[in-house]
């Protein structure tokens, strides 16, 4: 099944890589006993000798790849079909990856290496964005467009990542600001957390790991991963980048496999300080509960809503809106999800609106043409399905499809549905939007915040004070105007409040999140 010719291609491959990337290490390292010198330049060559093939991958522990026996089978939510797979880990994994983490701490890389890493994993990744869009699209069912940008944000991350290494500072304080201080002087330092947990969810499985182990590097923390396992590929391409970048061995360790197992070593052991994890509600409350004396970094789902009033560019917001409510099948936390408009102009928005939903193409991800592919399993599909039909019983009206193209659900819009249904309170997750109409912006508003989620917002006007006024009102971490709530560029403060979490991604905002103040006092 893993043809072994492509297996040894793949490995030379690697191989010649990792030589051209590896020259870059001003320290004495060793690694499983070798040491190897670049003639040009410094530093040890790591030889993570194999990472395995594209499809076929094993673990990352203390810089070696690593097999188990058992095996984690990865398949196309598309058709099905094999894609891969991936060593299996458990508990003993993981706790090994943790010594490994903290042996790499013990030997910190000074700030100008760890951004040079990085920057060399953006321009690796950047050679390499078709391999990844490719491998997002067949693990996750993600069509290929909307997986090519994806990628193509990574490298942004890792290139955002770079910078904020080389900027990561403390504060000085102002000593003689009181009688106390007088005659001495102070700063604070940043200084790395300690060993940080990352957990990550499938829906973006290269971006939002980026968003986990390139700030964890940036801000001098190792890293225990643990990627979703429906979507494991492309974390370890990912680890795959960073160890022909030159990351020493332990800095990364990716583990795949038993979720409740290894959650619990990352939530028991005391060496893990912080635990980012991104995902599910439930999941990830229930993290933090159980993890009281660790930083627990939360980034969790939305039910998107948006406000388009009559004095907006309906046109353009309809267009903005039909192509964001259900890309990658609306499994994105910020798929618009709940569409509020005002009541004057809701016919001629749903005019625009439902013909460029109608035109979407439904279909294989990897077709260049598809716009919505599958939900990431069926039991996902045919729950969406039977919101669809919670709603409809309840007086809602599907305008456009609610029904399925061959296996795939149609982008589907619900019309009068009543604000206690699933699809107005709960996150869909899924191909759908509802429409509403309204009477004045602040019943909009309060529409907006009537569930418990916090993530972000949209508002369509062309009236600076009411585009404002929905800023300061909306309950939510990001609010954007003439923009889909959607939108994400990942330097970006981004996370949520209320039940859609406790902190902000966006290199920046983890970095400081994965770092400690740590003052100084000199007396002079
Ligand atoms: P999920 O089921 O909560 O899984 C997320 C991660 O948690 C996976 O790696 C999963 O592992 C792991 N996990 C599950 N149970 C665990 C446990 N007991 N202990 C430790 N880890 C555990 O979420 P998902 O279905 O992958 O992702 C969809 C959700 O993520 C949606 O709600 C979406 O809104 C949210 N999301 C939020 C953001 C954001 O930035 N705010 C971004 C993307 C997605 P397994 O895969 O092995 O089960």
């Amino acid at each position: 099944m893993y043809a072994s010719l492509a297996i040894n291609h793949r490995i030379e491959t690697l191989k010649r890589r990792h030589v051209e990337f590896a020259c870059t290490r001003s320290t004495t390292r060793t690694h499983g006993g070798s040491e190897e010198r670049c003639p040009l330049r410094i530093g040890p060559i790591y030889t993570p000798a194999v990472a395995a093939t594209a499809t076929e991958r094993k673990l990352l522990i203390g810089g070696d790849w690593v097999e188990t026996g058992e095996w984690l089978e990865v398949s196309s939510p598309y058709d099905g079909s094999l894609v891969g797979r991936v060593a299996k880990a458990g508990a003993a994994e993981a706790r090994r990856a943790l010594d490994a983490a903290e042996s790499a701490m013990r030997d910190p890389i000074p700030a100008h290496e760890r951004a040079a890493i990085l920057d060399r994993v953006a321009a690796l990744l950047a050679q390499r964005t078709e391999e990844a869009a490719r491998t997002i699209s067949a693990e996750a069912g993600k069509p290929l467009k909307a997986a090519r940008v994806e990628a193509a944000r990574a490298v942004s991350t890792y290139t955002m990542a770079a910078t904020e290494t080389r900027k990561l500072v403390g504060d000085a304080v102002p000593m003689d600001a009181s009688q106390a201080g007088a005659g001495k002087l102070a700063l604070t330092l940043r200084v790395p957390i300690g060993i940080v947990g990352a957990i990550s969810p499938f829906n973006f499985p290269l971006n939002l790991v980026a968003h986990k182990i390139a700030p964890a590097l940036a801000a001098g923390c190792a890293v225990v991963l643990k990627p979703a396992s429906q979507t494991p590929l492309s974390a370890l391409f990912l680890a795959e980048l960073e160890t022909e970048a030159g990351l020493p061995p332990g800095w990364l360790n990716v583990v795949c496999g038993q979720a409740g197992e290894i959650g619990d070593v990352l939530v028991d052991d005391e060496r893990v300080k912080l635990i980012t994890f991104t995902g599910s509600g439930p999941v990830g409350w229930k993290i933090r509960e159980r993890a009281p004396r660790k930083r627990v970094n939360l980034e969790l789902g939305n039910a998107t809503p948006v406000i388009v009033a009559a004095d907006a560019d309906l046109s353009d917001a309809a267009t903005r809106l039909a192509g964001n409510a259900f890309s990658f099948a609306g499994q994105s936390c910020i798929s618009v999800q709940r569409i509020y408009v005002e009541r004057e102009s809701y016919d001629a928005f749903l005019e625009r609106f439902l013909p460029l939903v109608e035109a979407l193409r439904v279909g294989d991800p990897g077709d260049e043409e598809t716009d919505v592919g599958p939900l990431i399993t069926r039991s996902e599909r045919d729950r969406v399905l039977s919101w669809i039909e919670d709603a409809t019983a309840r007086g809602a009206r599907v305008l456009t499809g609610g029904t399925l193209d061959g296996e795939l659900l149609r982008p589907t819009v619900i019309a009068d549905a009543p604000r206690d249904a699933l699809v107005s309170c709960d996150e869909v997750f899924g191909p759908l939007c509802t429409v509403t109409p309204y009477e004045t912006l602040d019943e909009a508003i309060a529409l907006a915040n009537s569930t418990r989620f916090g993530l972000q917002a949209g508002v369509f006007t062309s009236n600076v004070k009411s585009a404002l006024h929905a800023a300061r009102e909306l309950e939510f971490g990001g609010v954007t105007v003439n923009e889909v709530p959607t939108f994400r560029a990942d330097q970006m403060p981004y996370g949520g409040v209320k039940d859609s979490g406790n902190t902000r991604e966006g290199p920046a905002y983890a970095i400081r999140e994965m770092t400690e103040e740590r003052l100084v006092v000199l007396q002079l």
